[in-house]
């Protein structure tokens, strides 16, 4: 079974497990419809939590009473070191950061592209990690196949059990199914039955291709899409239809989310009042179903 976590900002936005809550018992006016979907897990960026995009009365409550209590969220939460890649921030820091939060899992301090330096945050990481009690995944980084199998290698042989493949999200916008494909295939093999994690990689037809080795993966792609391009997913038997920018619904549309239940998702969020929190609405609730689809999709490779 692989496993969808749900890229999450808390700005706060309301949860997809329980979209007419939100996680700060701060009012959401108008109020959301009803409409949860089934998800894996979240993962959250660090720097959205410290770097001031999340409110400061979110962060002191997660500070406080730990991430998945403030979410009302009993499954895994990732935090990843997103905004630290490649700064100067030693893996320490970055550990004590992301343990504030009390998360299940987090994503050790890598730099994108760079294997030589992400092997020796993993090492400084691996030495602390017993300090804690999450999950550390680590990143196996590279540019060509080598440099990934040759970093995934290393990664072993400092103990490191849970790994993440990164810095594929470009081959992914390109569509180069190959190159992730084999990519992805030969570190399955090195890492051979550990934890294997595809960060920032949704493409229906990678996902599709290489689903048999790995075991979880992670996108905004689906939320970002439906929130900045209105592109509505459609999930059929065979994969993902997209549709962009419709301003009706597709007769031949057919969806069974929990949304399109109660809502047109091809409302067009431009031609409501400003201010009113009404295209955020739209917005919101489009997200949720893209993000039931990539679900249906996580559940039929599996
Ligand atoms: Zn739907």
């Amino acid at each position: 079974m692989v496993e969808y976590f749900i890229e999450w900002a808390p700005n706060p936005d309301p949860l997809y497990h329980d979209p007419s809550q939100s996680p700060q018992e701060m009012t959401i006016d108008p109020p959301l419809l009803d409409t949860p979907i089934s998800v894996n897990g979240y993962m959250i960026s660090l720097e959205h939590l410290v770097g001031g995009r999340a409110k400061k009365s979110f962060r002191r409550a997660a500070e406080e009473n730990g991430i998945n209590a403030v979410l009302d969220y009993p499954g895994p939460i990732i935090i990843d070191s997103g905004g630290f890649q490649g700064t100067g921030d030693p893996p320490e820091k970055v550990l004590e950061l992301q343990s504030s939060f009390s998360p299940d899992i987090v994503i050790q301090k890598d730099t994108v592209g760079d294997a030589a330096q992400t092997i020796s945050d993993a090492e400084r990481t691996y030495e602390l990690a017993g300090q804690y009690d999450f999950e550390v995944w680590y990143v196996v980084q590279g540019s060509s196949v080598e440099e990934y199998l040759d970093c995934a290698t290393q990664l072993k042989e400092i103990g490191c059990e849970k790994f993440c493949l990164g810095n594929l999200v470009g081959r992914s916008f390109l569509r180069k199914t190959d190159e992730v494909s084999e990519i992805v295939e030969a570190v399955a093999e090195v890492v051979d039955g550990g934890n294997l994690h595809l960060l920032g990689v949704s493409n229906p037809g990678i996902l599709q291709r290489i689903s048999e080795k790995i075991d979880s993966f992670d996108s905004s792609s689906a939320i970002r899409n439906a929130t900045m391009l209105r592109e509505v997913y459609e999930w059929k038997n065979s994969g993902i239809e997209y549709h962009e920018k419709c301003d009706s619904r597709p007769q031949e549309f057919y969806c069974s989310c929990p949304v399109c239940d109660k809502f047109d998702v091809f409302t067009n969020e431009f031609e409501l009042e400003k201010y009113t929190g009404a295209r955020r609405r739209v917005r919101q609730l489009r997200a949720i179903h893209n993000a039931w689809v990539i679900d249906q999709l996580a559940k039929s490779v599996s």
